[in-house]
């Protein structure tokens, strides 16, 4: 792919000039353009004056801008190597007529672009899984949006700007008692990435759906807290939707920062300017330090004051009420491996798994923690994984940087997909497939992540029965991506392991001995133990230098037919075998093949 991408070069140059020769009009008259660098302080001075997308190449040593004509030639005339990029910019501003086809009879009456929820839909559809699922969901309001908190406003062009309230989504079974572990989801801090409230969307309806129908949802919804917030920035949200509504009818707006009109009117908004405050710049945690403008029209404004805006001083108290703080004080201070809780923030695009720092390049104080985590992460959903300044860019005052920074907890920027806008079905055709199996895993080692990703993986939890009341408990336990060390054990339960005096049963290598990185285990239960269908059983590995990983479980009600069973137990080493093979592959299909695999 990469490869091609070099090959290619020419091509571009050739199609690029082509496009500029012919007067752009296939394109139109904005751009994703690839600007070339040598130095950092080059990446710098582009980050802070252009609209630089989430992605870096490398390789080829460019960054990718969004560029208007007029753009265009100020990027050539201070001298930098500029070449327009085709594909990305016909994916990235499509054809007007792309979207504009009758709307379908059963059209909602908020949706835009081809499907994506408006702000106002995203807020009825967070009512409407509260109503349905108001046993395990609570939809808390922590603050209003900077419009509302302010009492409105008018938009340059005139329209009256949409206020909102600012939503979370809580997601636990609230008759298991105790303090619980929490996930932490948020998206749409930049508001141009609009496909990233819908796979946080998705996550939730994994969780509320697969409660006591899965038992890895169930057992998430009971023993932890996952706290979801899948518009941080609604009021942007709105901005951008308007473009496609009267009197713009066109292409959604790519406002990327919040509607607080501070010292700018630039509209409608561009590429080299637009109003608001760049949320993920408006961090706290060593606020204004580099990589963001003070300049209110540019696109990584970080505002007037550490989190000036309540978009971001509401969402830092949510998640200070959240997590306890358990980093000390220092830079250099690492929080102690058994920290709790983790956060992941949603972005696009470029396909990444970025950890702090941004600020520097200097490594965190967890440094180790946090890159076997984003590893392990970026092993589910195949993304490329590192540093967040050094894979990108550097920022300051963005949440991931402050969650880490303030609380110690790991925090991730998952950067998704491949544009600000594809089309609505990129989410459910590559999106929520590719990335499922990494916010899963993510939650399954919220209770402390640091030791957790150490350990194995348990996977493919099933059962079998047998012509007696035994019942066979299978399972592969995992360690590539975990270490790489032998797998040295695994054992079952009644009850999640972290329960006081929880009876664990021993569970052996199928193939006779624990020598493998990957190995398929078997146990046995008495089936007198299962008091229904909703019992569930808990498995997990260990490894040789005594790491345990996270629990995967499975419900006695999963238990096939007896025939069905009695055959799995008579070849019970050619089933252990298939269960290899299907386990084997489940990091080597491609990520939309491996949406149903249990992990
Ligand atoms: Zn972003």
């Amino acid at each position: 792919m990469r490869h091609a991408v070099r090959c290619c070069i020419w091509c571009w140059v050739i199609t690029a000039t082509l496009c500029v020769a012919a007067g752009a009009a296939t394109l139109g008259d904005t751009f994703v353009v690839r600007v070339y660098y040598t130095s950092g302080e080059d990446i710098q001075r582009l980050v802070t004056r252009y609209d630089v997308h989430e992605f870096n190449d490398h390789d080829e040593r460019c960054l990718l801008l969004t560029a208007s004509t007029g753009t265009l030639a100020r990027l050539r005339a201070e001298g930098w190597q500029v070449m327009i990029d085709t594909n990305r910019s016909l994916e990235f501003i499509p054809p007007r007529d792309v979207f504009r086809r009758p709307p379908p009879a059963s059209v909602r009456p908020h949706e835009f672009y081809g499907n994506y929820k408006t702000a106002q839909e995203i807020v009825a559809h967070l009512h409407a899984l509260t109503a349905a699922y108001a046993h395990i969901a609570t939809l808390v309001k922590y603050g209003e949006a900077f419009c509302k908190s302010t009492g409105g406003a008018v938009t340059p062009g005139g329209q009256t700007q949409e206020v909102h309230d600012l939503l979370a989504l809580r997601i636990t079974a609230t008759n298991t008692p105790g303090s619980k572990p929490v996930f932490f989801l948020m998206a749409a801090i930049h508001a141009r990435e609009i496909t990233t409230p819908e796979l946080a969307l998705r996550f939730a309806h994994w969780l509320l759906e697969g409660y006591n129908t899965d038992a890895d949802a169930t057992w998430l919804v009971n023993e932890q807290e996952t706290w979801i917030v899948p518009l941080v920035n609604p009021e942007g949200h709105w901005i951008v939707s308007l473009g496609t509504q009267p009197p713009y009818n066109g292409n959604p707006f790519t406002q990327r920062k919040n509607a607080h009109q501070d010292r700018c009117t630039a509209w409608p908004p561009g590429d080299w300017a637009q109003y608001g405050i760049d949320l993920n710049r408006n961090h706290s945690f060593l606020w204004g330090t580099t990589g963001i403008s003070t300049a209110p029209c540019d696109l990584v404004y970080c505002g007037l004051a550490p989190a000036s805006e309540p978009e971001v001083a509401q969402l830092q108290q949510l998640i200070t009420n959240l997590f306890p703080d358990q980093r000390g004080p220092l830079i250099t201070d690492p929080a102690p491996s058994n920290t709790t809780g983790i956060l992941i923030s949603l972005h696009s695009y470029g396909r990444y798994v970025l950890w702090p720092w941004g600020h520097t390049s200097a490594p965190a104080p967890n440094q180790a923690g946090l890159r076997a985590i984003g590893l392990k992460l970026a092993r589910y959903n195949r993304y490329r994984a590192g540093q967040s300044s050094t894979m990108l860019y550097s920022t300051s005052g963005d949440s991931t940087d402050w969650a880490y920074g303030e609380l110690g907890i790991p925090a991730f920027t998952f950067e998704v997909g491949t544009s600000f806008m594809p089309a609505y079905s990129a989410i459910d055709s590559d999106q929520w497939p590719t990335n499922k199996g990494a916010l899963v895993y993510a939650a399954k080692i919220a209770r402390a992540p640091y030791v957790l990703v150490n350990g194995p993986d348990a996977l493919h939890v099933e059962l079998s029965p047998t012509p007696s009341n035994i019942v066979v408990v299978q399972a592969v336990i995992d360690e590539r991506g975990s270490g790489s060390n032998l797998v040295a054990g695994a054992e079952w339960a009644l009850e999640p392991f972290h329960h006081a005096a929880v009876e664990t049963y021993s569970m052996h290598a199928a193939d006779g001995a624990f020598d493998s990185v990957y190995e398929p285990v078997v146990g046995y239960l008495d089936s007198a133990a299962l008091e229904g269908p909703y019992t569930m059983i808990y498995v997990r590995g260990r490894d040789a230098l005594g790491n345990w990983g996270p629990m995967s479980a499975v419900f006695a009600g999963e238990i096939p037919e007896p025939a069905v069973g009695l055959a799995c137990l008579l070849g019970l080493l050619t089933f252990c075998q298939r269960r290899f093979d299907r386990a084997h592959d489940l990091f080597t299909l491609r990520p939309g093949q491996r949406a149903e695999a249990r992990n």
